[in-house]
């Protein structure tokens, strides 16, 4: 890990006492503390006040047993987590993941981003993070809806409108969400609507949530791009993943004029160099629930599917990982670099390990991290807030009006506040520190709480 001041060493060694196995955690928690040197030094009341120290450990952990039936009749149990992380500038707000990779330092490494996510967009919306380790792969609908409404039968004393708002992750999207919200209201004889974002279009959702954390990323790299004269047009990307984020920042690059060369999933990847059909590779996907194997016997054109291998060898001038974290490591930061990569934006949580974001930033290559590059579904979120609060629901040309302009807010806080802090260029600081101040600020208002 990187070199930190005394006083942030002290805070990083008890953050790594208390938490014991949870490295994703440390690596995030990590990743933060070394951009607050020079605010530490500048603002001596942050350290003074254990604001910092306080931040490192969640408001609440909730643990707990989820037991459902499967279609053979045999009880199942899996376990759930939500992880309140900090409330100092609104609800707490954060997705859940499905998937059998998640444990408490998972959640905690994605709640603990979130808090500086949600403070960089500059919405009123604190932190938190939720999941299971349920795998989603291969049960029926019958057994996602039960093991969804288990899970709400227990989760729903713990969340509310202004308590805590959850929303989507790996393996929740469309579907959990609405069976989350049924078994929601059902326990509760309350139709409320703030409760859960990421609803459909026809109870409660709004425009541009599905495809919100997409077309932000691709709006940021838009904006970093722009800064430097350049655009989209006649560019090369590759794109990690083809879930809910990867889908739709392939549709906003091709609409901006690039080309989406090379996608992924857990089996493996595809390359098709006249680009990604988007509408066969949501038949794939979305609707078959499917392998990406299939994609290459559907296409028919000369598209490849590889096993094996490095996604990133594939050549490009963007690469836009959008999986899951530490997916892109030193050995391909290095390889993008040599191959003319010029800008790296993160749509999922901590893709790059931070080995790879050091290498990218060292060998000249744009780094967005993902706290800025994929905050456009947590603001989306924030706006389907609003339009619950107020009964209303917006067009999608002016929701997505909003989101861009969200996102270049975010982009130009990023470098106005890494110019302000000596570190000229950096998303990475800037994002951090903007993150970070915003929070600290209202916690010091608060009081000690
Ligand atoms: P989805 O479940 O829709 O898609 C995830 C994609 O990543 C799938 O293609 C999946 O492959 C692949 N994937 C997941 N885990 C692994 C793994 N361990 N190894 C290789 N591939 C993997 O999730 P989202 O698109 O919603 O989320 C993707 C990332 O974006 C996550 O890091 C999430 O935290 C982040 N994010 C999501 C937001 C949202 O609004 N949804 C908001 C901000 C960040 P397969 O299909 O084979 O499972």
């Amino acid at each position: 890990m990187g070199n930190l001041s005394a006083k942030l060493q002290d805070i990083y060694d008890e953050v790594l006492t208390r938490n014991p196995g949870e490295t994703e955690f440390h690596q995030a928690v990590n990743e933060v503390l070394e951009s607050l040197g020079p605010v530490v030094a500048k603002h001596p009341e942050y350290a003074d006040s254990a604001v910092i120290r306080r931040l490192c450990e969640p408001e609440r952990q909730i643990i707990f047993r989820v037991p459902w039936v499967d279609d053979a009749g045999t009880v199942q149990i899996n376990r759930g987590f939500r992880v309140e992380f900090n409330s100092a500038l609104g609800p707490y707000k954060g997705g859940l993941r499905f998937h059998p990779s998640v444990y408490l330092g998972i959640i905690k490494f994605l709640g603990f981003e979130q808090i500086f996510k949600n403070s960089l967009t500059g919405m009123p919306i604190g932190g938190g993070k939720g999941g299971s380790d349920f795998d989603p792969k291969g049960r029926s609908d019958g057994e996602v809806m039960r093991f969804c409404q288990a899970f709400m039968t227990e989760l729903y004393r713990h969340i509310g409108e202004y308590t805590d708002v959850p929303a989507g992750d790996i393996g929740v999207g469309g579907r959990e969400i609405g069976y989350l919200f049924g078994q929601y209201k059902r326990i509760t004889n309350r139709y409320e609507s703030g409760v859960l974002t990421g609803k459909g279009l026809t109870w409660g959702g709004s425009q541009v949530r599905t495809e919100a954390t997409g077309y932000g990323t691709v709006f940021f790299t838009q904006e970093a791009l722009r800064a430097r004269d350049s655009s989209f047009d006649g560019k090369r990307v590759v794109v990690s993943g083809s879930g809910n984020v990867a889908t739709y920042a392939i549709e906003k690059v091709h609409e901006l004029g690039g080309t989406v060369v090379a996608c992924s999933d857990s089996s493996g990847f595809v390359v098709d160099d006249k680009g990604i059909d988007l509408e066969l590779l949501k038949e794939v996907k979305q609707v078959r629930r499917a392998r990406l194997a299939d994609y290459v016997e559907l296409r028919g054109n000369g598209s490849s599917h590889a096993e094996d291998g490095r996604l990133w060898e594939v050549p490009c001038d963007i690469a836009l990982p959008c999986a899951t974290q530490n997916e892109l490591d030193e050995a391909d930061a290095h390889t993008l670099a040599r191959n003319g990569c010029v800008v790296v934006a993160e749509g999922a949580n901590m893709p790059c390990t931070p080995e790879a974001a050091r290498a990218l930033t060292e060998a000249g290559v744009i780094f967005a991290p993902g706290k800025a590059a994929n905050a456009g579904g947590v603001a989306t979120s924030a706006l389907e807030m609003q339009q619950n609060a107020s009964r209303d629901s917006w067009t999608f040309e002016h929701t997505e009006e909003r989101l861009a302009e969200i996102m270049r807010g975010i982009h130009d806080r990023c470098l106005e506040t890494a110019e302000e802090y000596g570190s000229p260029g950096s998303y990475v600081a800037g994002a951090n520190i903007a993150g970070f101040t915003r929070v600290a600020d209202a916690m010091l208002s608060l009081g000690v709480i």
